[in-house]
């Protein structure tokens, strides 16, 4: 059932009664915007309006303050898988910490790591039998970066020209300086230009975006036919080609034509390189697969894995390989061969233990199963949404999609961003029961998996009601 389209056109923040000092919500806010540093949040923004403060979860319910339950449209930034507070990784976490909170992976070992990277090899696609933890999505993408580049000095025959690393326009592949090297996003990348290194830059493969609107096929053609010739000119010095698989998500959740993973793994393994795919955001079952890459039938030399890896619990990542790369690491502690790297909560107990809970729960609870009539049902309505005025595209892959709007739906021209248009919808949506964060003008659907026909139906509710109440001039 959907819940009645009523905004609770909430209120300014009242000390609620009874409840503890510290969760007097006016001196919380106050606290917040005195000492908190908010993660790409603009501050004039931010500083402009109450905060939103997030007391409690159930399902996928987040609960704030005030008693009020918004839907998780977003996993919680695109983390959460089986719904918060579920029993079985609760239960994991707590009897973890009745025996170990925290060792360290440098130089001793502990089970929940032990078992965890076994799981993931065999979960993982064939040979990529190796696990590096750390503890973000950030971290596992710089640790394959630096592992590729260590490995052609390392290797037997060593090659050490192969120094470049070739990116996708738009790319966001985390916030560490190597990250934000192989990153394409101006607004979040082009403050650090000059302490980047270079890179080789293969256009997106977005046909919405096709200046001259082109097929997909024709799109992706295109753009693989400009790896090519970046191969022909820098080949031999490629080190690596990293990409996000079927869908870059912070990019603007922007769908690859198929074939496109396909063509990137050809042309690797033609001109001898090695591909690192970045499954931070689709990994876990976000694309209807376990893994993205799966999909089109790809293994990459490194596999990205973090945001689902916990269900959206506890920080930790992994970086997966296959043995040539390791092996060629092998050396005595004082030769340079080792992979001088590693992160003091690499491989944290709690988080391996909520990991390992969460892929048992895949298995009990069938998850991969439940999802095709969701995707279906997720799919019409975003078609639905689609005829809408000043909707330009709508497009997904699995449980993970993105409306644009723009001004003008012929010429596809944007809205001014000063307008804040997306940000404004979403703000709307909230007073509608549902939380999500936009990417620019991109409305973006993220939810946790466990989402049932009628929750999307009530995201989906919520944001055709907000878009229309902004375009109305009602919010
Ligand atoms: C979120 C994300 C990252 C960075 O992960 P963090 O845990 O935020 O450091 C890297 N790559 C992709 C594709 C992501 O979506």
């Amino acid at each position: 059932m959907t819940p009645p389209l009523e905004p609770s056109l909430a209120t300014s923040a009242r000390r609620s009664k009874g409840s503890a000092p510290e969760l007097d919500p006016v001196r919380l806010a106050e606290w917040d915007h005195a000492h908190v540093w908010h993660p790409f949040t603009a501050r004039d923004w931010w500083e402009s309006r109450e905060p939103l403060i997030i007391h409690a979860a159930e399902g996928v319910e987040l609960i704030d303050l005030q008693g009020r339950r918004y839907l998780d449209g977003v996993s919680s930034l695109w983390c959460n898988v089986h719904g918060h507070r579920h029993p079985v990784i609760d239960q994991a976490i707590r009897d973890q910490l009745d025996r170990l909170a925290h060792s360290t992976l440098l130089g001793v070992t502990h089970p929940p790591a032990i078992e965890l990277a076994k799981r993931l090899a065999d979960l993982a696609p064939p040979g990529l039998t190796r696990v590096f933890f750390s503890d973000n999505g950030s971290t596992a993408v710089e640790s394959a970066v630096k592992m590729a580049f260590q490995y052609w000095r390392n290797k037997p025959d060593p090659e050490p020209d192969r120094t470049l690393f070739m990116t996708l326009g738009d790319a966001y592949h985390g916030d560490t300086l190597g990250d934000v090297s192989l990153g394409g996003i101006e607004l979040f990348h082009a403050a650090f230009g000059p302490l980047l290194f270079p890179t080789l830059r293969i256009p997106t493969p977005h046909p919405y975006r096709d200046p001259q609107r082109r097929s997909p096929d024709q799109v992706r053609d295109h753009c693989l036919g400009v790896a090519e010739r970046l191969f022909q000119t820098h080949g031999p010095q490629v080190a690596a080609v990293v990409a996000e698989p079927l869908i870059q998500g912070a990019a603007g959740l922007l769908v690859h034509p198929p074939g496109f993973l396909k063509g990137l793994r050809d042309l690797c393994d033609h001109y001898g390189t090695l591909l690192i795919c970045d499954e931070v955001a689709v990994g876990f079952g976000r694309t209807g697969t376990m893994f993205a890459c799966e999909q089109e039938k790809v293994i990459p030399d490194f596999l990205c894995l973090a945001k689902g890896i916990t269900a959206g619990y506890l920080p930790l990542a992994a970086t997966l390989t296959h043995e040539r790369i390791y092996n060629a690491f092998l050396g005595s502690p004082e030769c340079p061969k080792t992979f001088y790297h590693g992160h003091t909560f690499s491989g944290n107990p709690l988080a391996a233990a909520a990991a390992l809970a969460s892929l048992r729960v895949f298995e009990e609870e069938k998850t991969l199963e439940t999802l095709p009539p969701k995707i279906a049902h997720l799919r019409h309505r975003l078609e639905r949404f689609a005829r809408l005025p000043q909707v330009g595209d709508v497009r997904g892959v699995g449980l993970m999609a993105g409306i644009e709007l723009v001004e003008n739906v012929e010429t596809r021209a944007s809205f001014p961003p000063a307008w804040r248009i997306g940000a404004r919808v979403c703000q709307r949506a909230r007073d509608y029961g549902v939380l999500t964060r936009p990417l620019g003008d991109v409305l973006v659907i993220v939810p946790p998996l466990v989402v049932t026909i009628a929750d999307l139906d009530r995201l989906f509710d919520a944001l055709e009601a907000a878009w229309n109440d902004v375009r109305e001039g009602r919010a």
